[in-house]
């Protein structure tokens, strides 16, 4: 979804269904028709509508624009994002930069080994974790950072995480880091 700050609340929360269930229930006077929706959902949207809010003194938007466009995606919708990562707009002098990163194929080649790790654990055996790790996550539920279904998430980004570095112990890092790609909210500059 582009622009995803730009679409009827009833839309985005009709989302909350198939995030949850997998499936999107259609009921009429004549019945319930179930509709199987597993999908991976991809959404963008700029902070403000005029897209400048990050930039302090630039955004173009009055107080009401900007709280009317960030109300239109709810928490409870949020919580159902695995990921959520602020971006910032690229540094000129990066995108001039001819430098060649890592390749494509060595990235495919750290996911498949991860995908291997998943798969070979038994299916419904917890990962171990560090305690440390798991003293965080109960901290982060306790003070109202996570929900019960935001615990759940950030303990599989963390897992992933693990499973990425080849490391089978998910450490008090993993979780950090599965925290940080899980900021709620892009802040906007007024
Ligand atoms: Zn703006």
């Amino acid at each position: 979804m582009e622009e995803m700050g730009e679409f009827p609340v009833t839309s985005l929360e009709a989302l909350r269904q198939p995030l949850e269930e997998g499936v999107i229930r259609v009921s009429r006077a004549g019945g319930t028709v179930t509709f199987p929706a597993r999908f991976l959902l991809v959404a963008a949207m700029n902070p403000c509508p005029c897209g400048e809010g990050v930039y302090p003194g630039s955004c173009r938007c009055s107080d009401a624009e900007r709280a009317r466009y960030t109300r239109r995606l709810s928490a409870p919708l949020l919580d159902r994002f695995d990921l959520v990562v602020p971006l910032s707009r690229p540094d000129p002098a990066a995108l001039l930069d001819v430098t060649p990163g890592g390749s494509t194929a060595a990235s495919a080649a750290r996911v498949a080994a991860a995908r291997q790790m998943a798969a070979a654990r038994p299916a419904g055996r917890e990962a171990p974790m560090h305690p440390d790790a798991a003293r965080l996550l109960a901290l982060k539920l306790r003070d109202g950072a996570l929900t019960a279904r935001g615990l759940h998430k950030v303990s599989r980004v963390a897992r992933t995480v693990a499973d990425l570095m080849g490391v089978e112990r998910v450490s008090e890092e993993h979780v950090s880091d599965a925290l940080c790609l899980r900021t709620a909210r892009a802040t906007v500059a007024p």
